[in-house]
């Protein structure tokens, strides 16, 4: 058995740790021969002196080989996926995965649910009629072979060590570790066994990373590790001080979603779809460059197959069309709508991402601990953006609440995330940098 206490005490001091005694750690924390307490103590010894390429590269991979790693039949259409760090009204995977597979991809994306003020992929879907977001790893690689994409939650058998090793941190104080984001982002699409990864990682009021120089710094190492085992990596920057889309909110957010299958807008996250199909596309070698790849996308997408791919997407996944359908034809499925209305008129200049995400999850839109119970139906919709005129009185944005009282106590906090300028004003593009 490893002599753990002289890792921890190792690593206290700064000194590097070898691959097989990292490997050997983790394979025994997660049969859990190693207390929490001690795996609490390295965890904050490697928050403070940090982890090199090796030892992140080593972590990284015995986290992945914690448990299953997903492994498909032989076929010609690429295996694909592409993570986001997180952020408001960021709906990208829902229109991306059947956007893909009609892109001749085969999409494993395993997604997560939100906590704190940004939103889970799997809390947005859940709130589809009939909708189930785990399966087994034996449906999920059947559902790709056969649909071309599936979203779904980590099965208890799908990197366990980071499952473990992810409370402890949250415990701890210790998230904010680069080392330990990469190892914990990278572990989990590695066990997808990808050809190609896209990495949305997002800087600003509302996201994990509150500078673009901290993104920048986070993108590389996972950029740069996802390389290196085998999987070809990139990531785009993007801007979250402004919500994504015109939705905040799980069920709108699928509305938001559905339009954008539809064609129908909204551009930003139109934009954001298409660049992270055509960056796989030129990752996996099927278009030359990303002006063509761009065109590619956005023919599939104008094409309509993808509205049509969610649909089989959602079926296969348990949903019962008919309710989904319906339920979508509504204008609001909460109790209570109302519009903020802007005291004057002008041109947005700011919309806040961090205020909208806390008043969403103040709503129930959003859980305060693991353990809260999610309201699918609250949040905020018709969001207006920078650069867009508004009138006096004309709507900022819309409350979707449980009650008239609740809708009340969130107007004027709503109110005060958007900045309303007598001038035109410029609006800061979405997408910053590309790296890798
Ligand atoms: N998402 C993860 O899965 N892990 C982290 O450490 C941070 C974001």
């Amino acid at each position: 058995m490893v002599n753990f206490l002289s890792l921890i005490e190792n690593k206290r001091e700064g000194k590097i740790l070898a691959p097989e005694q990292i490997q050997e750690f983790i394979r025994e924390f997660t049969a859990g021969k190693i207390p929490d307490y001690q795996m609490a103590a390295m965890l904050m010894a490697i928050y403070f002196r940090g982890l090199n390429t090796a030892e992140t590269t080593a972590l990284t991979l015995a986290m992945r080989d914690s448990g299953d790693v997903l492994k498909f039949p032989k076929d010609k259409r690429p295996l694909v996926d592409k993570h986001s760090t997180g952020g408001i009204g960021d709906k990208v995977s829902l229109p991306l995965a059947p956007l893909l597979a009609c892109l001749c991809f085969r999409v494993p994306m395993i997604s997560g649910r939100g906590l704190g003020i940004t939103g889970g992929t799997l809390d947005k879907l859940d709130s589809i009629p009939g909708f189930k977001s785990f399966l087994p790893v034996e449906k999920i690689i059947a559902q790709v072979q056969k649909v071309g994409c599936v979203i779904c939650g980590q099965t208890d058998k799908m990197v366990p060590a980071d499952k473990k090793i992810y409370a402890l941190r949250d415990a701890s104080g210790t998230v904010p570790s680069i080392p330990l984001i990469v190892a914990s982002i990278l572990s989990k699409k590695l066990a997808e066994n990808l050809d190609a990864l896209i990495l949305d990682v997002k800087f600003g009021r509302a996201a994990f990373m509150q500078t673009k120089a901290d993104a920048r710094k986070l993108a590389q190492a996972m950029v740069a590790l996802g390389n290196k085992c085998g999987t070809n990596t990139r990531a785009i920057l993007t801007d979250m001080n402004t919500p994504l889309g015109r939705a905040a909110g799980n069920w709108l957010e699928v509305k938001d979603s559905v339009h954008c299958l539809e064609n129908k807008g909204p551009d930003d996250l139109r934009q954001l779809v298409i660049a992270s199909a055509a960056h796989l596309l030129v990752q996996t070698r099927k278009s030359k460059s990303l002006a063509a790849a761009r065109k590619l996308a956005e023919e599939c997408l104008n094409s309509g197959k993808p509205r049509k791919k969610w649909d089989e997407m959602i079926v296969a996944q348990g949903a019962d069309l008919k309710a989904f359908n319906q339920k979508l034809a509504l204008d609001s499925t909460a109790k209570v709508v109302a519009e903020v209305k802007s005291r004057k008129s002008g041109h947005i200049s700011k919309c806040d991402a961090r205020i909208i995400g806390e008043v969403v999850r103040d709503l129930g839109g959003g859980r305060l601990t693991k353990d809260s119970i999610i309201n699918f139906d609250v949040g905020v919709d018709r969001i207006a953006k920078p650069g867009e005129r508004v009138e006096k009185l004309g709507a900022l944005c819309r409350v979707h609440a449980a009650d008239s009282a609740q809708a009340k106590a969130v107007i004027v906090r709503l109110k005060s995330a958007f900045e309303i300028s007598a001038w035109k004003v410029s609006v800061t593009p979405l997408i910053q940098e590309i790296i890798g």
